[in-house]
């Protein structure tokens, strides 16, 4: 068993004030939650543009928190970033610049009214998805995807929403 003392040690000292009450940081992560993370992506250690990725809070970049779990990883000069699985150093998805990130978002719209109007179930609109773009359905992640998947995801989902064979 590590102690509270010993957690908090792991976490490199300009951060230490950040941690939360619960004492979990992406230096010393809940087990629990690790562990059910499936399919979990590794840690991003190099940015495209060659700088190594480092692990921010949500005050650092933004000035507040936005969840409960206010860390990423980041690579500062290009403002590329990831976030992480609540309670986990595990990221979210591939680390991403913001034009990415918005193509992301963008694009995972459409996706999600297909199953947010009922017109599939969740778990059947990432199987079609999956089968459309020819990956295992385990990597059918919008967080994982470069901005041309983005494209196509979008554009099946779109097709889907308005009752066209992909
Ligand atoms: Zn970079």
């Amino acid at each position: 068993m590590t102690s509270a003392a010993d957690a908090q040690a792991l976490v490199p000292a300009e951060f230490r004030e950040l941690v939360g009450d619960h004492g979990k940081s992406p230096w010393n992560p809940s087990r629990t939650a690790t562990g059910r993370v499936l399919n979990p992506l590794p840690a991003p250690e190099r940015c495209a543009c060659g700088r190594p990725v480092e692990i921010f809070h949500h005050l650092q970049v933004y000035g507040r928190e936005f969840s409960d779990w206010p860390w990423m990883y980041r690579c500062e000069p290009c403002d590329a970033s990831v976030g992480m699985h609540p309670f986990t150093s595990i990221p979210l998805g591939t680390l991403a610049t913001k034009a990415l990130r918005e193509t992301r978002k963008a694009c995972k719209q459409p996706f999600e009214l297909l199953w947010q109007t009922g017109r599939m179930d969740r778990a059947a609109a990432y199987g079609g998805l999956a089968r459309h773009l020819r990956i295992p359905v385990e990597e059918c992640h919008f967080g994982w995807f470069d901005a041309e998947t983005c494209q196509r995801a979008r554009d099946w989902a779109v097709k889907s929403l308005r009752g066209q064979p992909a």
